[in-house]
């Protein structure tokens, strides 16, 4: 038996990623270094390497790393005993959490939701919400969107586009039809009429479906922002149509495109909403699916989980409501943050010819070619910053920095991108001109 007085993990062993972790890991293989420490923007490794954070855990950080506040809120609920595990009971935590959102997000929107307390991933709130809607309308097939992500289990892989994850099924992946996505055959086609147009033709062989899936920003298939008139449109197909219209949230929500949910303003009301992300604020798994009250027809425990409601996630998620979402400034300042965002991403594709995407500070850099991007982010990487690519190819430059960064240091980080994407595409031509 060892009896080494050195805790374990003392003495570096960075071989027992390949020799114990499975080959399924992915974001570790483009940042291969060890991080032990995060605060705020930055992130720490243990060779004293200091990295600016443009990735945010995909926008699941969008208050950054270890947010003083959220920290605080936990450290003492935690030092007072409060509740960790609960299932689905009633705790003080899950109160004041239902009611900051009911006080702070709700109530000032307008908005009636029931709040369902899912497993705590993305996927989970998705799957609960296809369910939903299959159970409501007795209907199997749903519309989801070209280049949509909706996450790794069955239900929710079936609604995502991505050839390689939906490859990992194993089992065919149905009841799901994907339809072009807003844009997806360029400005001349308007492909929420397309859409009604198979709806309403009896011949078209597409069933009708229960409902009708769509990320308002699609987060990992290359940050196409679709129109709020394309939106609203496809709202009022799901209506005609009997379907329930839910709208994706995961990613674009939070803050991300500037308002806490990513339709706001557009004159519109899901059926249904999917949360998860940056929901807790901190970075805690807490995921949320949203309906009218009238759709709530689950019978107990039909969707159960022992992990529903995770009671820290519960208070670090309230104190990031109070805080950040209980006036306006915080808006405003996303709003601005997002304006300079848009002006340095389009004077860096300018340069060299493409096109921005995206919408408040979820915005990329299209380059199309993947080789390109990744160049880019890897040579970004070795220069101290975290930045990851987007879309069917990887080709999107694909920028998520806390919504809480200081403007000053947005610009370090974009003139880190500038320069390093100028160099990208001098290496390129010095390649090709040989
Ligand atoms: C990340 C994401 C999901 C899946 O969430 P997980 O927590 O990874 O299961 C679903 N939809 C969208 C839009 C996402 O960005």
């Amino acid at each position: 038996m060892n009896m080494s007085p050195k805790p374990s993990g003392t003495i570096p062993d960075r071989k027992i990623y390949e020799r114990r972790e499975s080959g399924v890991r992915s974001y570790a293989r483009s940042m291969p270094r060890q991080f032990g420490r995060a605060q705020g923007v930055w992130m720490h490794d243990d060779q004293g390497g200091r990295y600016l954070d443009f990735l945010s855990g995909c926008s699941t950080l969008n208050y950054g790393h270890n947010h003083p506040l959220l920290k605080q809120a936990l450290l003492d609920y935690i030092a007072a005993d409060g509740i960790t595990h609960g299932l689905d009971l009633h705790t003080d935590a899950k109160e004041d959490f239902l009611r900051a959102f009911e006080e702070v997000i709700l109530t000032p929107r307008g908005l009636d939701y029931r709040m369902m307390f899912t497993g705590p991933t993305g996927t989970n709130a998705v799957e609960a919400a296809i369910k939903l809607a299959r159970k409501i309308t007795g209907r199997e097939m749903v519309i989801a969107f070209t280049n949509g992500f909706h996450g790794m289990t069955l239900g929710a892989l079936a609604c995502t586009g991505n050839a390689a994850k939906r490859g990992g099924a194993g089992v065919p992946l149905s009841h799901v039809a994907h339809e072009p996505y807003y844009d997806y055959y360029g400005p001349e086609v308007d492909t929420a009429e397309l859409l009604e147009q198979r709806l309403s033709d009896p011949s078209s062989g597409l069933d009708a479906p229960a409902a009708i899936l769509v990320e308002t920003v699609q987060g990992e298939g290359g940050l196409n922002a679709a129109s709020p008139e394309w939106l609203r449109r496809i709202a009022e197909i799901a209506k005609a149509h009997g379907a329930l219209l839910i709208i994706d949230d995961i990613q674009a929500g939070c803050g991300r495109t500037g308002g806490f949910f990513s339709f706001e303003g557009m004159g519109f009301t899901p059926d249904i909403i999917t949360m998860a992300k940056s929901l807790s604020g901190m970075g805690l798994p807490f995921a949320l699916t949203l309906f009218h009250p009238e759709l709530d027809q689950w019978s107990p425990g039909e969707h159960n989980g022992t992990f529903r409601g995770n009671n820290h996630a519960f208070v670090t998620a309230t104190a990031a409501l109070r805080h950040f979402w209980s006036g306006d400034e915080f808006q405003r300042d996303v709003a601005r943050r997002g304006a300079l965002l848009e002006t340095r991403l389009d004077r860096i594709a300018a340069e060299h010819g493409f096109e921005t995407r995206g919408r408040g500070m979820m915005r990329g850099v299209n380059t199309g070619s993947g080789e390109l991007a990744s160049a880019v982010t890897a040579a970004c990487f070795d220069a101290g910053l975290i930045i990851e690519t987007s879309g069917a190819h990887d080709e999107v430059i694909k920028v998520l920095a806390p919504l809480i960064i200081d403007d000053a240091t947005l610009a370090t980080g974009l003139d880190i991108l500038e320069t390093k994407f100028r160099q990208a595409m001098a290496a390129d031509y010095a390649v090709a001109a040989e």
